[in-house]
């Protein structure tokens, strides 16, 4: 579905940026994968290149809030491949802090790595886009639907990925480019895979569906809406949740 396309994630050293990476190459495309340290980088390829040694897959570790280093690597990329078709914005972080514990360090760090690194990358990436017709997704959350408990700025920051998915969807359209969101319910990552039965088991009771995604689920959501089968899918933020609905 995605022959002979170059993809850049964000985020695609593990969990749900991993599946995505490897949807991709298993559709054909060329992918770049970012992560935030060069050893997770190096892990990830290693992983992907012991699974199939003919993905052609390489990674990069700018600091993504850093618009001159993202536009290094960007033109790098451009070099190499001849061309960028698909931006994937996933790299994220949670937050569960109260609101009366809440420091301006975590408010700087979910705003900093999910906001700001989603603009600068999509800032930097329209030039390249634009010559493609081609598409950027965001990583957003059924959290940026239903708010949380607590950790105010995580639902915060996924609320401004839907604006920003639905804002640049209009801007961008006259180039032809797409922009899209998914937006996950409770996703198995090494992060939920560690939460005790106790906690899982009542959760798993709100899924409609009655189980909790796979980052498969959502790989192939992006895979779809990286696709020219979504040729006409703009602005949508698709949630791939189970129904779960709180
Ligand atoms: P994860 O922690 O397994 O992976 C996060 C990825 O983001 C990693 O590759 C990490 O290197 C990268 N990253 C984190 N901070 C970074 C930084 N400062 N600079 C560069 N890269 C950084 O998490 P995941 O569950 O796979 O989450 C991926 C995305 O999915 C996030 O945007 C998250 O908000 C969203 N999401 C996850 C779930 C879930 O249940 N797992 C549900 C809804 C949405």
């Amino acid at each position: 579905m995605l022959n002979e396309k170059v993809a850049i994630v964000t985020g695609g050293t593990r969990g749900i940026g991993l599946e995505i990476v490897r949807t991709f190459l298993n559709n054909g495309a060329k992918v770049v994968l970012f992560g935030s340290k060069e050893e997770s980088v190096t892990n990830a390829l290693n992983t992907l290149k012991a699974e199939n040694e003919n993905y052609e897959v390489s990674g990069y570790y700018p600091k993504l809030t850093d618009i001159n280093e993202v536009k290094k690597v960007f033109e790098e990329v451009k070099n190499k491949y001849g061309k960028i078709d698909i931006l994937v914005n996933n790299a994220g972080v949670s937050s569960s802090m109260k609101i009366e514990n809440h420091t301006m360090e975590e408010y700087d760090r979910v705003v900093d790595t999910n906001i700001k690194s989603t603009f600068v990358c999509s800032n930097a990436i329209v030039e390249y886009l634009k010559e493609t017709k081609g598409v950027i997704l965001n990583t957003s959350s059924m959290v940026s639907i239903y708010g949380q408990p607590s950790g105010v700025m995580y639902p915060a920051s996924k609320y401004a990925i839907n604006g920003i998915t639905k804002s640049l969807s209009r801007e961008l359209a006259p180039f032809g480019i797409r922009v899209n969101a998914v937006a996950p319910g409770v996703t198995e990552t090494d992060m939920v895979k560690a939460l005790p039965k106790e906690m899982i088991e009542p959760l798993i009771k709100t899924i409609p569906l009655g189980r909790i995604g796979t980052p498969k689920d959502i790989a192939n959501a992006f895979l779809f809406l990286a696709s020219d089968m979504a040729s006409y899918v703009t602005g949508e933020i698709l949630q791939v949740d189970g129904a779960a609905r709180s």
